[in-house]
């Protein structure tokens, strides 16, 4: 323990140390999360300067747990100090608090990344360390902060990695890099149970890891936040400031000012025990969507520190071996460097959250634009998660009380909701709602944008204070739920009908199929003189299925709580006009028997996207096939799901497999690099435009200076904008969208060769697409009027070809449909409208 606890000062002996508990030393093995948690509750037990809570828990069941830590007394009187700390975050109630004598909140939060597990194992000495410390600079720290300590942002992938290492790891240590303990089998312990990032997660909260330690923030209302990371095996350690000029312009500059401040401790703290670090030369603080950036627009500090990864007990690099407890070790030197950089600058870092929420009221005043509204008439559900999603940020949201038209856009009264811009989060609502076409830097380190009712598909619309003067907003709302569909017109009919407006109506669907019910999709509208079906609409012919009625009517009243859509009634088949109910254009569902490749060589997060999906929002069973399995016999299944792929070692028989699955009517569902292999494989005959011309150009130039080589490459990566596609709404894959434009995202620069067949192309990418988010004006060029998706017929079956990822990150709820309509209706795509 002498090897990473300062010395000169004593230690608690009624504190247990982690070997006491766990039986070794922190950085002999990894940490399991089960004893990470194990460790916690005793040392908590311990103390009385510690409480343990658990805030939430992960897909897997595990606890996600929060240490705070102070003084007894402070602890005592925990729900004043809090009260007072939250009100310098209101502007209205900030100016009478004091903060001489506030303690500051800092938070220390470890391996949001699984598999960079020193943070994790660093918070073990944290625990120790703070429970166990004598003497006065403790004492000093204690009386003046609340420290929250996060031992393990992702315990699910901590587990899974802690697991591979220790299982690997031989009893005489071997560095070397080849051995199988430094080569996680795919798809690795970074990523949550659904194989998701969660340091892109803390701004969409699609996951509950993120969703619970939002609303812990949000409780709090930290003024500095850590987020320890690991990096390349042969780098050094790095601790923010990041690239200055790739801050997001929301975050004010004295933020940087404070971390500059910060990074002086860091410096000197590191300095102390001979490790090197550097700062300022990689890493940005723009999408705010991660564990350093997210504080930064809600007026605390984040901090992304990164440490070399041993990736197991011991690895060789540049600098020798580097070991697992040097890892520890730095993690834990700069948390006790945060700690007291925190106390020295305390009420400049708390005057400064008070003043970053008091400029949310002038910035309001100089904006143009007082509101933002946004709302589908059709489809509750998108309305209602994103309004969630908002509510849990702390922006006041409000329903609309009245009808409102704006720019050509109808908003209905009930159906549509206000985000007002004169509020203490104006910061962070502007960053949700506005497009951004103008940079000052042309390279990111993820996203440049994400504009929240484009990735909904949401109609929105800004409001100027006229508009907003015309409103009268209630109270704005604590909670939203989904609201119910309704059932219109009575049991015992000829036909039931659902439309295809809603977000969940293929959970619906997926329940009748599921219990072998016919469906039939309408393609042509049927109107029966009360109410027009469009295009998609699915209908249930429970006169032909007497025996099954019951069950229909129990599904029926199921899908009306539960899946936020609509259920018609209808007494006859015969149409005022459009087509009759049994019209010989429809066509009948087949329930989907889907299987997603999954393994080496294909996009983990991509697969986790879908997974997510099916499971979780549509209650859907789906298998995660194996690439290699590929070669044997697929007639189980009707779909295949080929997410972002590499898999140039796939054998000729495996492909021939998957080719003759197709012909017999078989779908393929594939995007990115996983189309292009189908088209590479001769699956399908979708050409992708070559970016061999342009390499020619380079070519022709005759100079360039060294030093701008990264530069001008990077400034070609398209890390993620948003682009407007042009709508067939007749075609299948549109069917119940309500515009004939829409937004997608893209984070890579394939781009298809539009098919002769200009039918199957029924997406395409418009005449101006951008926008919101960063792109060179030469990939800009190649984008415009490329398609956005291809249907190949294939023998009797398809292959659905899509230029760019339908299911990012789980929050791009707009183009989720596509892919869903892609999944059931597809097979009503005629042949001749394939490439
Ligand atoms: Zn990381």
């Amino acid at each position: 323990m002498t090897y990473y606890l300062p010395g000169g000062i004593s230690y608690n002996p009624n504190i247990p140390t982690p070997k006491e508990v766990l039986g070794y030393h922190p950085g002999e093995w990894h940490v399991s999360h089960d004893q990470l948690l194990y460790y916690m509750r005793k040392v908590a037990t311990s103390s009385d300067r510690m409480i343990i809570e658990e805030i939430g828990r992960t897909h897997e069941g595990r606890p996600l747990i929060q240490l705070t830590i102070s003084t007894p007394a402070n602890l005592a009187n925990l729900d004043q100090i809090k009260a007072d700390h939250k009100k310098i975050t209101h502007s209205s109630k900030s100016g009478s608090m004091n903060t001489d004598d506030m303690p500051i909140v800092i938070w220390l939060g470890y391996s949001v990344h699984g598999n960079e597990a020193s943070g994790s194992n660093a918070s073990l000495l944290l625990g120790y360390y703070l429970a166990a410390a004598i003497g006065n600079e403790i004492n000093e720290l204690l009386e003046n902060s609340i420290i929250i300590l996060d031992p393990s942002f992702n315990p699910d992938g901590l587990q899974r990695f802690s697991t591979w290492v220790n299982m690997h790891r031989s009893h005489v240590i071997n560095p070397d890099a080849n051995d199988r303990e430094y080569d996680e089998v795919w798809p690795g312990g970074r990523t949550n149970h659904y194989w998701f990032d969660l340091n892109r997660d803390w701004l969409p909260l699609q996951q509950p890891e993120s969703r619970a330690r939002i609303a812990r923030f949000h409780d709090w209302k930290p003024n500095i936040l850590t987020d320890h990371h690991e990096m390349g095996t042969n780098s050094t350690f790095f601790f923010q400031p990041g690239i200055p000029s790739r801050k997001f312009p929301w975050t004010p500059d004295k933020n940087v000012e404070l971390t500059h401040k910060m990074a002086k401790f860091h410096a000197k703290y590191l300095d102390e025990i001979g490790s090197l670090y550097y700062s300022e030369e990689s890493f940005d603080d723009f999408y705010i969507g991660k564990g350093s950036t997210y504080p930064d627009v809600n007026g605390s500090i984040g901090i992304l520190f990164e440490q070399a990864s041993s990736r197991g007990h011991a690895q060789e690099n540049d600098y020798g071996i580097l070991t697992f407890p040097m890892a520890i070790r730095n993690h834990f030197t700069v948390s006790l460097s945060t700690l007291a950089s925190g106390i020295a600058h305390r009420k400049e870092f708390l005057d400064y959250q008070r003043n970053f929420y008091k400029e949310a009221t002038n910035l309001a005043s100089i904006d143009v634009v007082k509101a933002y509204v946004f709302g589908s008439e059709k489809d509750a559900y998108r309305n209602v998660e994103l309004t969630k999603m908002l509510i849990q940020h702390e922006i006041k949201v409000y329903p609309l009380n009245q009808d409102v038209t704006r720019n050509g856009k109808s908003f209905k009264k009930g159906k549509a909701f206000v985000v007002p811009m004169d509020q203490d989060q104006y910061r962070l609502a502007k960053a949700i709602f506005e497009v951004r076409t103008t940079f000052n830097d042309s390279l990111f380190y993820d996203v440049s944008t994400w504009t929240m009712p484009l990735a909904f598909n949401l109609p929105y619309a800004e409001l100027n204070s006229k508009d907003l003067s015309s409103l009268t907003l209630r109270e704005p709302l604590q909670y939203v739920d989904v609201p119910k569909g309704e059932f219109i017109g009575n049991k015992g009919a000829y036909a039931y009908a659902i439309e295809p407006y809603g977000y969940l109506s293929f959970k619906a669907i997926n329940r009748l199929l599921s219990r072998k019910i016919v469906v039939q999709m309408l393609n042509e509208v049927h109107y029966d003189g009360n109410k027009t079906y469009p295009r998609g609409t699915m209908i249930i012919p429970a006169g032909m299925q007497e025996s099954k009625r019951a069950i229909i009517e129990q599904m029926i009243d199921l899908i009306v709580k539960e899946d936020a859509v609509d259920v018609y009634s209808l007494k006859t088949g015969l149409a005022s006009s459009g087509v009759d109910l049994g019209s010989r254009s429809n066509t009948t569902l087949k329930e989907p028997k889907i299987a997603v490749l999954v393994g080496e060589g294909v996009s983990g997060y991509e697969v986790g996207e879908v997974w997510h999906l099916l499971d979780q929002r549509y209650q859907m069973k789906v298998t995660l096939l194996p690439v290699n399995k590929l070669g044997r016999s697929l007639s189980r299944y009707n779909r295949i799901i080929l997410p972002n792929a590499y898999l140039d070692s796939m054998s000729d028989s495996h492909k021939k497999n998957l080719k003759e699955w197709i012909s017999r009517g078989g779908m393929v569902i594939a995007w990115k690099n996983g189309g292009k292999w189908l088209s590479e494989s001769e699956i399908t005959g979708v050409k992708y435009v070559s970016s061999s011309d342009e390499e020619g150009e380079e070519k022709k130039e005759s100079f360039k200076v060294y030093e701008d080589l990264d530069e001008e490459r990077g400034a070609q990566v398209t890390g993620g904008s948003i682009f407007e596609a042009k709508v067939d709404l007749t075609h299948p894959l549109a069917y119940g969208m309500e515009r004939d434009r829409m937004a997608l995202f893209r984070n890579h620069n394939l781009v298809m060769e539009k098919s002769k067949n200009a039918y199957a192309n029924p997406f395409v990418y418009s005449e101006n697409p951008l926008l919101s988010g960063y792109v060179s004006e030469k990939n800009l060029e190649r984008f415009k009027n490329s398609p956005a998706v291809t249907v190949s017929s294939v023998g009797r079956g398809k292959v659905i070809t899509f230029t760019d990822n339908p299911n990012f990150r789980a929050f791009w709820y707009g183009t989720n449909k596509i892919f869903m309509n892609a999944l059931f209706f597809g097979k009503a795509i005629s042949r001749r409208a394939g490439e």
